[in-house]
């Protein structure tokens, strides 16, 4: 049970939120639920992740009042992770609150479309302006194959829809070396016409097996690509993960994810709270403050930040450092 202390007044509002290496956090990825009405390979189990049921699960209220709290402190984007957050009832709604913030961050959602044509319209009138849809076939049987599910239509139907929406657009795609790395070119040429960016992201070990997993690197995904296609690359923005390229005449751009390889981790700027009020403070590491806890234990705004900060004063330099024995999985982290 979490004991109150006084976390110490006079802690000024605005202080950005700093870790160890000197980084200013200002990226906050919200799980908003653990549950998914997928079964990727790579991300869980065929079982799905055990169902902690509905208490374990952060509330729409707590949710925001924890980013609230955050946003306040430098936060200036929130992406909506899960499971797959359109399962969550109540999304739209929590998202029309986050974009309502005083300090009006910035809203996105990463999801694997299945159920996002039907919920468009909400969410682009809830303040939702950039979508990350992940994708990793473009063969409706080896879609189901990864996915152990059906629905390959619905999600190509998604990007059509976002695509006319005008909403911004990237497509992640796990690249799994023996199932889809044949399909690196046909993903590339989706950049031909459609102002989308396709990330190839390098396959993490986060299947919940505790095994490692194959992995094709960004190098190697580079080079397939140069095979075919002349790739000029973008500076790297700070704090982002891909590196990017764009293909001359190309209306997209292509992107390289190097997740198992974490080459960019010196700029990291994001923080996670998972579906079940755990702060993260890396991807690989292990959950360090139970945040639930605290707010249902009325903990006030202080003690919170306190525990946020430190947090973030241990917090590891990099994914190698931070990589806990056996890695959770990305269904349960949020992304
Ligand atoms: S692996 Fe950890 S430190 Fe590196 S970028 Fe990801 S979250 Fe940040």
């Amino acid at each position: 049970m979490f004991e109150l202390t006084s976390a110490g007044a006079g802690s000024s509002p605005l202080v950005p939120l700093i870790d160890r290496q000197g980084r200013r956090l200002d990226y906050l990825r919200l799980a908003v639920t653990d549950r998914c009405n997928l079964r990727c390979r790579y991300c869980m189990p065929a079982e799905g992740v055990p169902d902690a049921g509905h208490d374990a699960i952060l509330r729409t209220g707590e949710m925001v009042r924890l980013a609230g709290l955050l946003c306040g402190h430098g936060i200036g984007r929130i992406r909506i992770t899960g499971g797959e957050p359109l399962v969550r009832k109540g999304v739209v709604g929590l998202i029309s609150e986050l974009a309502a913030l005083p300090t009006e961050p910035e809203i996105l959602l990463t999801t694997n479309g299945l159920l996002l044509s039907e919920n468009l319209a909400a969410l682009q009138a809830a303040g939702l302006r950039r979508i990350n849809l992940s994708l990793d076939s473009l063969d409706p049987a080896k879609w189901e194959r990864i996915t152990r599910r059906r629905g390959f239509d619905r999600v190509l139907n998604a990007i059509d829809a976002v695509l006319a929406a005008g909403l911004g657009l990237k497509i992640n795609m796990v690249v799994l070396p023996g199932i889809n790395d044949d399909e690196l070119a046909a993903f590339a040429d989706l950049t031909r016409q459609h102002p989308v960016t396709v990330r190839f992201i390098e396959a993490m070990g986060f299947d919940g097996s505790g095994r490692p997993m194959r992995t094709l690197s960004g190098d190697a995904i580079i080079a397939e690509l140069e095979t075919r296609y002349c790739l000029e690359p973008i500076p790297r923005a700070q704090g982002a993960v891909a590196d990017e390229f764009v293909i001359p005449g190309h209306a997209g751009r292509i992107g390289v994810i190097r997740g198992h390889h974490r080459t960019f981790c010196s700029d990291c700027t994001r923080l996670r709270i998972d579906a079940r009020g755990y702060l993260r403070t890396c991807l690989y590491g292990q959950p360090v403050v139970d945040l639930k806890a605290m707010v249902r234990a009325e903990a006030n705004d202080e003690q919170i930040l306190a525990a946020i900060r430190g947090a973030l004063a241990r917090r590891h330099a990099n994914g190698f450092e931070a990589a806990a024995l056996r890695l959770d999985s990305m269904a349960s982290i949020g992304g």
